[in-house]
């Protein structure tokens, strides 16, 4: 049997520079642990603008759709800024994304104990914290029809449309499903049926799949309070569902209950490949953070935790991905930290490679 694939993207700015200790970590992965991958390299945004014109060449658009996951570092940069819209960075991802129909975007907010004094919330409110907001990727108000700024009256006119057909809801509660049985069997939808005819639609499309997951606890939430509980008391949740727009606002407020952008990883999963496993691309959520681009600054931990989900939901090698979280959960109670995890406490970071090295020295 062939080892599975792997696609990477360094991208542009802190990319390749947090991408190179993801490299080390999957090799260490293939010596010590067996596990091995046929790894291969490509560019992607401004890197690919630079040598071939554009953002994303066709051969690396196929090759992302051929491998069993693919992982991305980060895409865009000052440099950049003056191309036109279609040929920009970003674009590059956005055809990845749309091209794969990647339509279920996870986002773990986890809290790791040495850095839950890190929060701006409370240490008891975020120790120990662990969930994981589902928000849909390639539907809802973004994308429906009409939208535009027209001309009414002797006034212009702003429009979104928030629209989701059925097909779009149960994907994507699938796939939150799914997840909800592989963790703690509890799963939160939250839409705002009160006011919305989609947000009706949602809770009903939810509630009829829900039934083919009788083990998975339901419940149901209007997102404005969701984000409420979610600042209140977040470790109530396990897995949360909810559309585009909502999943945006949440899952950057739940990002920040854990510290750091530089410690969050996220994937963004299609429909079940041949395999069973589904379509995927695993990215951090932080940008190339060009200010701190090629001084060895970067936090690496967001895009190691990416690979970590990618063992976890493309791979089915959960015990090498805690395996790989337990490490860095070491490697942080022992006091290391990158500049992005000290406050003012004027204590000596280490940099982008030390903080590899001690990941793998965990390991
Ligand atoms: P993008 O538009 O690509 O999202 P951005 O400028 O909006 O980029 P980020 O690149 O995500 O935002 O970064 C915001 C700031 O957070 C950066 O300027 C940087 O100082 C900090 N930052 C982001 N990621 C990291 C990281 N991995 N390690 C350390 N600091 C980071
Ligand atoms: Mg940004």
């Amino acid at each position: 049997m062939s080892n599975p694939s792997l696609l990477i993207l360094p991208g542009d700015g802190i990319g390749p520079e947090v991408m190179a200790e993801v490299r080390r970590v999957i090799d260490w992965f293939g010596d010590k642990r067996g596990l091995k991958f046929d790894v291969s390299e490509d560019l992607v945004g401004g890197s690919a603008y630079d040598a071939h014109g554009t953002p994303l060449t066709d051969e690396t658009m196929a090759k992302a759709q051929e491998v069993d996951a693919v992982l991305l570092g980060a895409v865009g940069g000052p440099k950049y800024d003056v191309l036109d819209f279609s040929v920009k960075p970003e674009r590059g991802l956005l055809r990845l994304r749309k091209e794969m129909d990647l339509y279920a975007n996870l986002r773990p907010a986890q809290c790791f104990d040495a850095l839950a004094d890190f929060s701006s919330l409370k240490k008891d409110v975020v120790a120990g914290l662990d969930i994981v907001i589902v928000r849909e990727l390639t539907s809802g108000i973004y994308f429906g029809e009409p939208r535009g700024i027209i001309e009414e009256g002797n006034e212009r006119v702003g429009i979104n449309t928030q629209r989701y057909t059925e097909s779009e809801i149960d994907r994507v509660a699938r796939s939150a499903f799914e997840l909800a049985m592989r963790r703690g069997k509890k799963l939160c939808s939250m839409e705002k049926a009160n006011v919305m005819e989609s947000g009706i639609l949602w809770r009903e499309v939810v509630t009829e799949v829900g039934k083919e997951y009788p083990e998975v606890e339901l419940s149901h939430m209007y997102a404005d309070a969701g984000a409420m509980q979610l600042c209140r008391w977040p470790k109530q949740f396990d897995v949360i569902v909810t559309d585009n727009l909502f999943g945006d606002l949440l899952s950057d407020a739940a990002a920040m209950l854990t510290g750091s952008l530089g410690m969050l990883p996220s994937a963004s999963l299609g429909a079940p490949m041949a395999n069973g496993r589904p379509k995927a691309l695993y990215e951090p959520v932080h940008g190339s953070a060009p200010d701190i681009a090629g001084q060895g600054k970067a936090n690496p931990i967001a895009c190691i935790l990416s690979f970590a989900m990618a063992l976890r939901y493309s791979f089915d090698k959960g015990d090498e991905a805690t395996r790989l979280e337990q490490a860095i959960e070491n490697v942080l109670a022992k006091g290391y930290r990158t500049a992005d995890l000290l406050g003012e406490e004027g204590k000596q970071p280490v940099s982008t490679s030390e903080m590899g090295t001690a990941i793998l020295e965990a390991l």
